[in-house]
Order: structure tokens, then sequence, then C-alpha cells
């Protein structure tokens, strides 16, 4: 029977092992048994078992460390341990560690036919959910490639020849095509600016930043950019400035992924700043961690919209914000970074005063540095 459900028992009471062999195969298990942890192991890699039956005092190694072995390289196995009244605060531990639930000796046929059939309840869902999370896996690498390729490429093309022909190299065209074309090129420019965003989300989604990551002093990196970002804030008339830390503030870190994360914050606390306010950078080492708070003294944003400000597409509505321009995703992309970095993004703000974004990395420690060192 290709779907009939494995169960293993592993206990070294030969009593329970017989009894509960009886009691499943009756219920049509297959059923496997082990008198020790080792032994039990050792099925549990061969037979990849539904659900396992776990004693948690055995001798050699314990049920609590069989428990942890499985859950490690079997997640989707449901374990239930097998327990003693005397033995309740170990079998609070283990589900701690991920047990499913536990079963108190003695227990009735009944009483085990129930709580494998929830168990296996269980499997079926965690067995469904892999599924579901594999397959929205599958159908975010499609995106990333139905964006990259079949709507950025033609997209790229059509502005290349707008390019042309609004750059003059196509001979001379009257000023109401010009204007057109000119919406059309600026429009296209936008469209293409959120495809570019959206791939790059997509991107830290899948994990890419982690395997780019190395020593990284990170000053250096946030004077670059804020001197790229100067002409926007002179724009804006905001005075932009920077604040090194007192010491040097070495991460593990993706160069490329930490100008994404500034950026954003610098360009929001320019465009949601007000005539003449400033904006700047601090840094501070405190607590094994690097600290970098964006200020400003823009508009601020409303209490009651904190909680959303790093969503996918949020933005505040408001008649301040209206003519502003944006497609609410530098938030995300700058928490996912961050996030993927092991770091944290935190905001406060006060509406009509200005906005603190608040950047924590973990720094390399000395120890850390110097094993790198030795390494290479
Ligand atoms: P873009 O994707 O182009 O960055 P955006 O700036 O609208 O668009 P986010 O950077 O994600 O998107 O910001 C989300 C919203 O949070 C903004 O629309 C704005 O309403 C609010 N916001 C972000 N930073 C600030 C700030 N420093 N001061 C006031 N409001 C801010
Ligand atoms: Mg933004």
């Amino acid at each position: 029977m290709a779907d009939r459900r494995t169960v293993l028992v592993i206990d070294d009471e030969e009593a329970i092992r017989d009894s509960c062999r009886q009691v499943l195969a009756k219920a049509g298990y297959d059923c496997h048994t082990a008198v020790d942890g080792i032994e039990g192991l050792h099925i549990a890699h061969q037979v990849e078992p539904d659900l396992i039956l776990l004693d948690l005092m055995m001798p050699g190694i314990d049920g609590l460390e069989v428990l942890r072995q499985v859950m490690q390289t079997h997640p989707n196995t449901v374990c239930i341990v097998i327990t003693g009244y005397a033995t309740i605060e170990s079998a609070v531990d283990a589900m701690k560690q991920g047990a499913f639930d536990f079963l108190p000796k003695p227990f009735t046929p009944q009483e085990l036919r129930l709580i494998v059939t929830r168990g296996l309840e269980q499997r079926r869902l965690l067995l469904e959910t892999a599924e579901l999370r594999a397959e929205k896996e599958r159908m975010k690498e499609y995106f990333i490639t139905i964006v990259a390729h079949e709507l950025r490429s033609p997209l790229l093309l059509v502005k290349q020849y707008l390019d042309l022909i609004v750059g003059g190299k196509m001979g001379t065209i009257d000023d109401m095509a010009r204007e057109m074309l000119e919406g059309a090129h600026g429009t296209l420019t936008g469209l293409l600016g959120i495809i570019a965003d959206w791939l790059k989300l997509a991107r830290i989604n899948s994990g890419d930043i982690a395997g780019a990551m190395e020593e990284t002093e990170l000053w250096p990196v946030l004077e670059t950019v804020v001197e790229e970002m100067q002409p926007f804030a002179k724009d804006k008339n905001v005075s932009l400035r920077l604040d090194p830390p007192p010491e040097s503030c070495v991460v593990n870190a993706h160069a490329e992924s930490m100008v994404v994360v500034f950026k954003n914050l610098i360009s929001n606390a320019i465009k949601y700043n007000r005539e003449h306010g400033t904006v700047s950078l601090e840094g501070l080492c405190v607590d094994g961690n690097l600290r970098v708070q964006v200020r400003d003294t823009g508009i601020g944003i409303p209490e009651k919209e904190l909680p959303f400000v790093f969503e996918d597409f949020f933005r505040v509505t408001s008649s301040q914000t209206a003519d502003i321009s944006g497609t609410g995703l530098g938030l995300s992309i700058v928490k996912k970074i961050v996030e993927g970095h092991h770091g944290t993004v935190e905001v406060q703000s006060t509406e009509g005063e200005g906005t603190v974004f608040d950047v924590q990395l973990p720094l390399l420690s000395c120890e850390e540095k110097m094993e790198e060192e030795d390494y290479d």
C-alpha cells in the first residue's frame, strides 16, 4: 500500500514495544520498533517514519537527545514522547524541543490510537505546509524570471528608442510631439524604477546577500552615499551631514546593499522634510552593535501609521505627501536587507517635528576579525 503510514516505537521496555506494535498494526499502520536511541535513529534514517513514539528514559542516549537529532534531520516527522507521570517535567522540555505531544504511562489502546491519529493529522499539515512553501518559492523564481526577461527587457528597448528620438538623434520633431514623448519617457523611467525595486526585493528574499557579505568598514561607504545624495538635499534646501562614530566600525556586510539601505533612508529624510530642514546621520558603537541614526526635521509619520511603514507598497496618504512620488517599497527593502545582515531597523517619529530611523548592525569583534585573518 503506497500511502500506508509508518510509525516507529523507540522504547527499552519490551512490553510497551509489543503492545504498541499490536495496537498500531491492527489499526493498519506499518509499525517498526527499536530498543534504544541508537537503533531508533538508525531505523528512523532508513524508513523515514511519519511518526515516532519515543520513550524519554532510556539507557544510552536518552529520548531528548534522540528527539533533538530527529528534529534536526527530519523536521516534519511528528514525535510523541512516552513518559511516566514522575517525568512530566521532561515531557514539557521535550515539547519545547519540538515534540508534538506526550503520552503518560500507563495508557490504553484507545488513548494510543487517538494520539497517533492526531499526530498523523499534524504530519499531514506539516507536509502540506512544506509543499506550499516550496510552491511559493517556485512561483517567486518564476515571477523573477518573468519580470526580469519578459517585462523589463522590452521596456528597456522602448526606452532606448525614446532616448534616441527625444535626444534629437533621429532628426527634429515638433514641440507637441516632443512634449508627449518626454512624458512617455518619464513614465517609462518610473516604471523601470519600480521593476528594479521589485527585482531587488525578490532577490533579497532569495537570500543572495548572505553569500556576498564581507568585512566592511561602514563609514567610508556612508561618506560616499552622503556625497551622492548632497545634490538632492540642495535641491530641497535641506542640509545633510554625517557625524562619524568615535571609533572604527567594521561589520560583516554586503557594501552594495548597505548603499541601498542608506540611500533609501536619506532619500526619505530629504523627500519628507521641510524647506531649510536638516538630515543628520549619527554613528555610535554600543553593546557590540554599530548604531546609525538617520534623523530628519520633516513632516513626521502619524503614530497610527508607524507599524505599517516597513510593509510592501505602504505609503502615508495625506495632503503633505500627495505630491511626493514613491512606490512604498523603499523601507521594506531596507528592512529585508538589514535583517539579512542580522541587524534591526526601528523608527520613531513625531508629526510635524521629524523622524529617526535607527539601524543596528552587529559589529565584528576583534576576536572574530583575528580569526578571519588567521584563516586567510
Ligand atoms: P519609494 O519606494 O520610492 O522609497 P516611498 O518613499 O513612498 O517610495 P518608503 O520609503 O517605503 O516608500 O516609505 C513608506 C512611507 O513611509 C512613505 O510613503 C512615507 O509616507 C513614510 N515615510 C518614510 N520615511 C519617512 C520620513 N523620513 N519622514 C516622513 N515620512 C516617511
Ligand atoms: Mg522611500
